[in-house]
């Protein structure tokens, strides 16, 4: 054991050697390190992305063959429905008592069974597999009925859906379908009016068929009164939207007398009214621009900005406003004058007139200018009057 002396010695000199061997080396390493970090950081950095980049590229392609092999399916079973749609409607061909109608099932049958689903070309559109089934029902029912369609195509197509609806040997459910395309047609923000002309005249002419089953009626009654009818409530926006260019400085009441409100019976009751003024069931032809329903809903009839045929001399610069009732035998109901009240208020708003002058003992009634009591004679100015103070308070 050396002594402390030698000890410390000892220490020192290795301390010495130690300076001279090691510290250099270490200033070195010292000196290095950013860079061997950063150099390892940047390596691990990208061996890493490497990895990850490879194993999401792999996992999105598995996850996009998936999908298009879930679409694929999906269009596989879409084109099965229609074969089994087409073949559904050959029934009443088959089921002929004439043979070359027969015939002619048998042939579409035929082409049906041996179009194959694998000729399906998965690239290809979903509209390109239609033709198999186009020709054979005669409906597109799957064609795009958004704004890519043309007014003429969804003129031809409302047309079409309307011959099925409205032919008796055609089963119930597909007339009901049929009735039920041409209201999608007819929905939709942006359908024009036209088109939306059109579609409620098809669906009308479908609830009034004679020989159309309760079923068909009811879904066309509904189509035609989503297309014609709003809520007091909803009629403000609707005419803000109406841009109109003919002078209006009076707004004429009139009552329908038959529908009256004890007879009244819903959408039919209006869609009669409409038949049997024109006969053509042409509600842009009909004798005034909004109704009252007793169950307080606005119907729409001619657009405002045309004038109608109401009051004679009165015409050209008027809106024709009716109120389901015998306004002699009848007074309003509760729903009728608050939606009454709301709709003379936003009109009078609209062509910036006045209740009070409005409404007179020389205007705003059939009466006025006709020789009958029109609207009736519980529909008086006070009755109006009050009935637009009651929408104002509630505005
Ligand atoms: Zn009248």
């Amino acid at each position: 054991m050396p002594e402390p002396n030698e000890q410390s010695e000892l220490h020192s000199c290795l301390k010495e050697l130690s300076k001279k061997l090691d510290v250099p080396r270490k200033k070195d390493l010292w000196d290095k390190l950013p860079i061997i970090t950063t150099f390892l950081g940047t390596a691990v950095i990208g061996v890493l992305t490497l990895v990850l980049t490879q194993s999401y590229q792999r996992l999105e392609s598995n996850r996009q063959e998936k999908f298009q092999a879930a679409q694929i399916a999906t269009q596989k079973s879409q084109i099965r429905i229609e074969e089994l749609k087409a073949i559904t409607s050959l029934a009443p061909l088959l089921a002929s008592k004439d043979p070359s109608t027969r015939d002619i099932g048998k042939q579409l049958l035929r082409a049906v069974s041996e179009s194959k689903l694998s000729d399906f070309d998965p690239e290809s559109s979903y509209l390109s597999a239609e033709p198999v089934t186009k020709s054979l029902i005669e409906v597109p029912a799957h064609i795009s009925l958004t704004g890519s369609t043309s007014k003429a195509q969804q003129f031809s197509l409302i047309d079409k859906f309307a011959q099925i609806a409205l032919t008796s040997n055609e089963s119930t459910s597909r007339r009901v379908e049929a009735t039920k395309e041409i209201g999608k047609i007819a929905d939709g923000a942006t359908t024009p009016r036209e088109v939306k002309e059109r579609a409620v005249n098809a669906v009308t002419t479908i609830a009034l068929s004679a020989d159309t089953p309760e079923e068909v009626r009811r879904t066309a009654s509904v189509i035609v009164a989503s297309i014609k009818s709003v809520s007091p409530e909803q009629f403000a926006a609707v005419i803000a939207k109406d841009r109109v260019t003919r002078n209006i400085s009076e707004i004429i009441l009139h009552h329908t007398v038959e529908p009256s409100i004890t007879t009244y019976k819903g959408p039919e009751s209006i869609f009669r009214m409409a038949e049997m003024q024109m006969k053509t069931r042409n509600w842009s032809k009909i004798s005034w621009h909004y109704a009252v329903s007793p169950d307080g809903m606005i119907w729409m009839g001619m657009p405002v900005n045309e004038q109608t045929s109401h009051a004679a001399k009165r015409n050209f610069d008027s809106v024709s406003v009716l109120l389901v009732i015998d306004g002699d035998k009848e007074t309003p109901t509760e729903s009728q004058k608050r939606a009454l009240g709301i709709l003379l208020r936003d009109l009078l708003n609209k062509f910036h007139l006045s209740a009070e002058e409005n409404f007179t003992d020389q205007k705003g009634f059939h009466r006025n200018y006709y020789g009958k009591t029109c609207p009736g004679n519980n529909i008086t100015k006070e009755l109006v009057i009050n009935c637009i103070k009651a929408a104002k308070r509630s505005d």
